[in-house]
């Protein structure tokens, strides 16, 4: 991995291309890692950059999370001109969701007994998918989030959910196979990304991995947050400087070259 900004090459790879795929994720990328995740904004700067990109014609701007899509937009807080997905990519219809709903109601109350020990354990419901986040768990509640995790575990092994790890978070997912590298691929071949096309990938956790493969080596993968083994070419130190690529990227790409 190299420090984005140690080089210049990705510069001109911008100046050459003739359209861009903007793909971005949203918590730890567009906005700062927080306590809650009920907390979490799009930088004022950052969106400013996003809004005028988003009138760009040669550059396309996508946006995966994990969160609900309409909790993902009114957090952007830009409806036009980009291009939203929320839950990971997962479909609104997929097979198998009745018995994946009812499984969930099991769950839910799984961790209603546990959340009686656990207080700091933060729920958030995304329809169809439950993320618990265990940031702010004391000493004492920790043994309590080890058996709940033991008994999800059981789902899982019996393939009714799928655990997703995070950024201190656990999602209890659909045990579908589906995920942000699907997107991706789809969404490029749906507009079809020709020779001269050049697609980005900013993004900072497990879930992005996929997104960074589903790129071709001459593409610009990057991670917020340097990490050893990841498969991105290039990292950022911070959210801050995600606004810095953003602005690059306005001033390199005109509306004409
Ligand atoms: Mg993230």
């Amino acid at each position: 991995m190299q420090y984005l900004f140690s080089t210049r090459q990705w510069e001109s790879k911008i100046v050459a291309a003739r359209r861009i795929f903007l793909f971005l994720d949203f918590d730890g990328t567009l906005s700062p890692i927080v306590k809650h995740p009920y907390q979490a904004h799009i930088l004022p700067s950052l969106k400013t950059y996003l809004r005028s990109l988003s009138c760009r014609k040669n550059i396309v701007i996508v946006i995966i999370s994990g969160r609900h899509r309409e909790d993902l937009i009114r957090r952007v807080g830009i409806r036009r001109g980009i291009i939203y997905f929320g839950w990971h990519g997962l479909k609104v219809r997929f097979r198998g969701k009745k018995r994946f709903l009812n499984t969930l109601v099991q769950i839910k109350a799984v961790v209603k007994k546990w959340r009686r020990h656990c207080s700091h354990l933060v729920k958030e419901d995304k329809e169809i998918i439950l993320a618990l986040h265990y940031r702010n768990l004391n000493s004492q509640e920790k043994e309590c989030w080890q058996k709940l995790k033991k008994e999800l575990a059981r789902f899982a092994a019996a393939g009714s959910i799928q655990l997703g790890f995070g950024k201190k978070v656990l999602e209890i997912r659909p045990p579908q196979k589906f995920g942000k590298g699907e997107v991706v691929k789809e969404l490029l071949k749906s507009k079809c990304r020709g020779r001269e096309d050049l697609a980005i990938y900013i993004g900072d956790d497990l879930t992005d991995e996929e997104g960074f493969c589903a790129l071709r080596e001459k593409d610009l993968t990057i991670r917020v947050g340097y990490k050893k083994n990841s498969a991105a070419r290039y990292f950022l130190r911070s959210t801050l400087e995600v606004e810095k690529v953003l602005g690059s990227l306005l001033n390199l790409k005109s509306e004409y070259n």
